[in-house]
């Protein structure tokens, strides 16, 4: 990448984003980051970007936003775990707006690059009913479309709007399709948090109050896939500045159950906790893993940080945050 490249990094104030504007400045892009929320709730605040809060559902702020940028990412929305999504249908369907808003703009503006991040929550729910730990999804099983409610129909339709503003339009847009990312500088508390950053937190709580007790929403059965942070960031650039134009999975195909996953945990604090199942909460699709197949073909790569190394890290970084409050 030129090191003079203009970008803006839209959602820049969280998870992804935040670890994404740390690598694009390290690269020497020059780095405008947007995100509605006010900064102190960033995630990471870089200082050598220029830092905007706004909200991109405008028109107006997604024209400023993407104003003199070669590259617009687009990873900006409101969403957060299963306990989120579930329940806030009508909020995460609104951030259609951004990315209209976005789309609109990048085509005024001429943009040379627009990557969108879409979600796993695009697929099929019908193929994802199986009780055993083998449900690769391929692209294909987004159609036809029965994607999970409200976040999930918000984001294959903001993938279609980015297909025919590139082919009527000829804004060049990319797509991924994030599978579960998780990692150090994300949310692990209030209610937004995804599973592998809730398990580490219930976790550490148990070691500090010495209640060696662990709740698992659903049985702890449902399978799911999780890319490590640094893996993330390396397919948006590679999609991002690649020739494949239709939307691509981008996550990790070692699949594990949630009991599994708490396993891992359980051995990196080194403590084993009874575990209570709790069958009414939020669990979302039965089993959902990456097929990495036409990933693997375009780009010779895919997402290889093993569970325990990634989870080693993010669990030593919640422990940090959790620690510094008592
Ligand atoms: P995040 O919630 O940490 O970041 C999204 C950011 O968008 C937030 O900081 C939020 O304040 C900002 N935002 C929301 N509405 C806005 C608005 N109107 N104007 C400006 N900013 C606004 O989430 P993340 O985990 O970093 O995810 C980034 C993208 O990747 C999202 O589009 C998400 O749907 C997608 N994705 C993430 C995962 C995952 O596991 N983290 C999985 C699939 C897809």
């Amino acid at each position: 990448m030129a090191s003079t490249q203009k970008v803006a990094v839209c959602g820049g104030g969280g998870f992804i984003g935040g670890h994404l504007v740390g690598q694009l400045l390290q690269r020497g892009a020059e780095v405008r980051c947007i995100d509605i929320k006010p900064k102190e709730q960033w995630y990471q605040v870089h200082g050598q970007a220029e830092n905007v809060v706004a909200d991109l559902n405008l028109l107006e702020n997604a024209k400023q936003a993407v104003k003199d940028r070669d590259v617009v990412y687009n990873l900006a929305c409101n969403m957060g775990g299963m306990g989120f999504i579930e329940n806030n249908k009508g909020l995460c369907m609104i951030s259609v707006l951004i990315n209209t808003h976005l789309l609109l703009a990048a085509r005024e503006h001429g943009i040379k690059r627009y990557f969108y991040a879409s979600s796993a929550c695009v697929y099929n729910a019908d193929k994802q009913t199986s009780k055993t730990t083998d449900v690769y999804l391929k692209e294909e099983d987004a159609y036809p479309a029965m994607p999970e409610d409200g976040y999930g129909w918000e984001k294959l339709f903001s993938e279609r709007m980015c297909r025919h503003f590139r082919e009527d339009f000829k804004v060049p847009t990319r797509v991924a399709r994030f599978h579960n990312v998780y990692g150090p500088f994300g949310t692990w508390e209030g209610g937004r948090e995804k599973a592998p950053a809730a398990i580490c937190r219930k976790v550490i709580e148990a070691k500090f109050t010495g209640n060696h007790e662990i709740e698992i929403w659903g049985d702890g059965k449902q399978t799911r896939s999780f890319m490590y942070i640094s893996d993330c960031l390396k397919g948006i650039d590679m999609i991002t500045h690649g020739d494949f134009v239709e939307p691509i999975n981008l996550g990790s195909s070692e699949g594990v159950t949630i009991n599994q996953l708490v396993d891992v945990v359980e051995d990196i604090a080194g403590i084993k906790l009874k575990r209570s199942y709790n069958l009414d909460a939020p669990k979302g699709v039965n089993g959902r893993n990456s097929d990495n197949t036409l990933l693997r073909k375009v780009f010779t790569w895919e997402p290889d940080t093993k569970l325990r190394d990634g989870m080693e890290k993010t669990y030593r970084w919640i422990h940090d945050q959790m620690a510094s409050r008592r």
